[in-house]
């Protein structure tokens, strides 16, 4: 290792090295680690907002359930997606965790304590600060660390909520009409007619209901 692969500075947040420019400008986050920030941070606010509307439709309404049927999440889904959208949940985590300490290192004054649902301000003013954080925020790799635990608890909290859908794949053993019920991050089934184990890369390569329906 050359004494310029040791000294070379680092991105804090994803350790690989800085560009020149990225030197040039004194940044703390490369910019890849900024626009990874970014995204995910859209991805919280639509995420946010869909799981919200969701217990907006399932709360119980004058103390009775709300309306039932295949919108209705079960009770500990729920109570994992108020956790996210209620007191505490992420505005809160994204205001009192990254934002008050952005705005005091920017000197300005803390900004009033945002509402459960404003996710939009919330979003809005980091990711409009994001740039300056990446580039003068010490503690920003901290934070895009917060940002990216967020979205992934999120991320599950969808997927967990719709259940992955399933559907029928159709056996390609010569003479066999068994038939699959798989989903698309299903890794490993087998056909319940022959037995055949399939791995992902053979169910992907099997003909299922929708070739049937676009044929
Ligand atoms: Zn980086
Ligand atoms: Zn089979």
């Amino acid at each position: 290792m050359t004494l310029d692969d040791a000294t070379a500075p680092t991105c804090t947040v994803c350790h690989s090295h800085l560009w020149d420019t990225e030197i040039a400008a004194g940044r703390y986050a490369c910019y890849r680690c900024e626009d990874r920030g970014a995204d995910q941070l859209h991805a919280i606010r639509g995420a946010f907002k869909r799981l919200d509307t969701l217990e907006g439709l399932t709360k119980p309404q004058n103390g009775v359930c709300g309306p039932t049927g295949t919108r209705e999440a079960p009770i500990p889904a729920r109570l994992a997606v108020l956790a996210q959208t209620g007191p505490g949940g992420v505005v809160a985590q994204l205001q009192a965790g990254i934002e008050d300490s952005w705005r005091r290192a920017l000197g300005w004054k803390a900004g009033p304590t945002r509402g459960l649902g404003d996710i939009d301000g919330a979003t809005t003013f980091l990711i409009n600060n994001l740039p300056w954080a990446c580039e003068k925020y010490p503690e920003i790799a901290h934070d895009l660390e917060a940002i990216t635990r967020i979205h992934n608890t999120l991320t599950s909290l969808e997927t967990g909520e719709r259940g992955p859908r399933k559907f029928t794949a159709y056996c390609d053993t010569t003479d066999c009409t068994g038939q699959l019920r798989i989903t698309l991050w299903t890794s490993h089934a087998t056909c319940p007619t022959c037995g055949t184990p399939r791995d992902k890369n053979d169910l992907a390569g099997l003909a299922t209901e929708y070739d049937a329906a676009a044929a």
